[in-house]
């Protein structure tokens, strides 16, 4: 039941002719889709890559990545995908921890892969682009061998996977310390897919049409964007980079009635000068998750377009979602919402024991005692990873057994109410600690975003001889702001306990961002770092 490869095979049976991917005016059948997907997985069977072989896909949003993810799934094997900005120093590490003994991509990408291939166990490269010699070209490998593979592609799935056996191997991104590939079954997966799909309002449909800008090699855009409309016979329209012109304008043409994005792609859309004009009438929902998304930025786009923003919440450990905040179930501002059906969840101290639950959340930040409430956000459940790969002393770190539960420890603080809803106040990594005072930048940003010259905004600690850490504000001012650092730091003043307010103020041109758009905050504390010696 919940095998990735089964339940798209049976969309693709019962809708052979309906839309499955769409890009730049080209559109593939479920039909086509189905036979690439059998084709590419005939040929890497060719190649002797079979059950839990790690192929690795290297690639944008492009419809090549949807056939190699799912051919890949077909012959038996395990996608290990690859963010498509990291080069050859960030590359030698996934490809050899994984083994991956393929790797799909593009051809500009593969001098990258030449690079370390000598320190992998990398034997193919298939390649989407122009350069021919660069490696077997993608439509070459699919057409290789015609009659054969014609015959064996309709064998539907080649090797015949359990729900236990691992599907994806994404890595973490490895912002303290080395990326950990994280081990994704299918029924992790899976049952993830179908439960985020349900989330939408009446379901994924056949008839709906899915943005497909978040990056499909995050967990995030793999999942509740593209598994959930494949699964439910909906239509993928995958853009290769994030625009928000083009991806507005691809939302109004085409009448796209769902899409998802970070909180940083909404915020981007509110700040266009023409954002007034935009028409999302065709949209049914707008999913967001990543990063928490500023109440301000929520509001003002809910107002401009008369769209509902849904959060999520999730990790790619979790396959990923794990809270979910809708309209529909009496949504929160400013909570990552309930559990999902079938996921526990709840707030632990440092002895694994229960927190107290608050009467109703949001709580006011100003007026509580954080420290009292607040614990470690755990979860279990049916899309909770197998666990890091080959890694038992992350592993041992990551899961505590209680009540025949296998709980996973997110890093994430937070507190719950007694309703259900959850609140994420920030990352363990990123609160400050400024003379024993607790500071969560969230907080502050969440402040900062109010202020109608912030266009955007990170909050981080600085190290002080003094105070161990300071608070600093890095700004992005809006282009006709009147406001000067001062002025902010004093509306902080105003507004926040005077430990929590930045006692620097830096006004920036844009923040440094991973393509799943969060803020790089490591970066700005080294750069900081850097500038104090
Ligand atoms: P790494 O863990 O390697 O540093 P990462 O942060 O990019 O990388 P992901 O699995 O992509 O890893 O992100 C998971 C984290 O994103 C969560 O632990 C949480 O901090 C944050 N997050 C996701 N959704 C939300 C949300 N709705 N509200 C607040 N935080 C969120």
């Amino acid at each position: 039941m919940a095998n990735l490869v089964s339940d798209v095979r049976a969309v693709a049976e019962e809708h052979p002719d309906e839309t499955a991917l769409s890009y730049r005016g080209r559109d593939q059948t479920y039909g086509e889709f189905w036979e690439r997907t059998g084709r590419f997985a005939a040929e890497l069977a060719d190649r002797g890559i079979g059950a839990d072989d790690r192929v690795a896909v290297y690639l944008p949003n492009l419809p090549q990545f949807v056939t190699a993810f799912h051919g890949t799934l077909r012959a038996g094997g395990v996608v290990v995908p690859m963010n498509p900005q990291y080069k050859s120093r960030e590359i030698r590490h996934l490809l050899a921890d994984s083994g991956a003994q393929a790797v799909v991509t593009l051809s500009d990408l593969v001098p990258f892969v030449e690079e370390v291939r000598e320190d992998t166990d990398v034997e193919h490269v298939v390649t989407v682009g122009e350069d021919a010699d660069a490696g077997t070209d993608f439509e070459a490998f699919l057409a290789d061998d015609d009659d054969a593979l014609a015959d064996r592609a309709e064998n539907a799935a080649f090797v015949d996977r359990d729900d236990d056996h691992v599907a994806v191997q994404p890595y973490t991104s490895g912002t303290t310390g080395q990326p950990k590939g994280v081990q994704l079954t299918h029924r992790n997966l899976a049952s993830n897919a179908q439960t985020a799909a349900g989330l939408v309002p009446d379901g994924i449909r056949t008839d709906d049409r899915q943005l497909g800008v978040l990056p499909l090699f995050h967990i995030y855009g793999m999942t509740v964007v593209m598994n959930a409309t494949l699964f439910n016979g909906g239509a993928y329209y995958p853009l290769p980079e994030w625009d928000a012109q083009e991806a507005v304008s691809l939302i109004e043409d085409e009448d796209l009635t769902l899409m998802h994005g970070v909180p940083a792609m909404y915020n981007d859309i509110i700040n266009q000068p023409n954002a007034e004009e935009f028409d999302f009438s065709s949209l049914r929902m707008a999913g967001v998750g990543g990063s928490g998304i500023p109440v301000e930025v929520l509001r003002r786009f809910e107002e401009l377009y008369d769209v509902k923003i849904y959060e999520g919440y999730g990790l790619t450990e979790t396959s990923p979602v794990t809270h979910f905040n809708s309209p529909e179930s009496g949504r929160r501002v400013g909570s990552i919402g309930k559990s999902l059906p079938g996921v526990d969840a709840k707030i632990v101290d440092g002895n694994f024991e229960e927190r107290p639950r608050v009467p109703e959340g949001p709580v006011d930040e100003e007026e509580t005692d954080l420290d009292e409430i607040t614990g470690e956000l755990v979860v279990a459940g049916p899309n909770v990873m197998k666990g890091y790969a080959g890694l038992p002393d992350a592993n041992e770190g990551a899961f505590t057994e209680q009540d025949g539960k296998r709980w996973f420890h997110t890093g994430d603080i937070g507190y719950w109410d007694e309703d259900g809803f959850f609140y994420v106040v920030d990352r363990k990594k990123h609160m400050i600690n400024t003379a024993g005072y607790n500071v969560y930048p969230r907080e502050v940003e969440e402040l900062l975003f109010e202020h109608e010259d912030v266009a955007d905004v990170a909050v981080v600690g600085v190290e002080d001889e003094r105070r161990g850490e300071t608070v600093k504000a890095f700004v992005v001012p809006t282009p006709d702001a009147e406001a000067t650092p001062e002025d902010l730091k004093q509306f902080c003043l105003d507004n926040l306990a005077e430990y929590k307010h930045p006692r620097e103020v830096e006004f920036v041109e844009e923040l440094p961002r991973t393509t799943t758009g969060k803020v790089q905050k490591f970066e700005l504390r080294e750069k900081e770092s850097e500038a104090a010696e």
